[in-house]
């Protein structure tokens, strides 16, 4: 079975490689692009299984880019968005941008994992350790 690919839309290299480290350790595949619009080309080109949005990101955003992934062929890709965003309403507006679920950043690694697994299932770890 080839190792499942998820692609982290992000602004904040600190984040993508926090991510990446604790994704990477569980036997998936992290591929990152910083801004939305290099994130849409991407999910287009690499078809990962599952994407991460960064919300708040310069020039087209994580809600925006949801909204054009999600009225695209490609609306079946599950998108998990991760916000620091905490005011009253924030939710509400970025689920109905389309993410399929929400994350609140600081990124717990348990949340992370346990809500990556809910949507497609475990990594692969042996292949993970053999690539070392
Ligand atoms: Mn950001």
């Amino acid at each position: 079975m080839p190792t499942k690919r998820i692609l982290y839309i992000e602004d904040n290299f600190q984040n993508r490689r926090l991510v990446k480290k604790i994704l990477n350790a569980e036997g998936y595949e992290v591929l990152e692009a910083e801004d939305g619009l290099k994130g849409i080309a991407m999910v287009a080109r690499e078809l990962p299984d599952l994407v991460l949005m960064d919300i708040n990101m310069g020039g087209m955003d994580g809600m925006e880019a949801t909204a054009h992934l999600k009225a695209s062929d490609l609306r079946y890709i599950p998108i998990i968005a991760l916000t620091a965003n905490a005011m009253k309403g924030d939710k509400e507006r970025i689920m109905a941008s389309g993410c399929d679920e929400y994350m609140q950043k600081p990124i717990s690694r348990s949340v992370l994992v346990e809500t990556v697994l809910r949507f497609i299932g475990p990594g692969d770890k042996a292949a993970r350790a053999s690539a070392e």
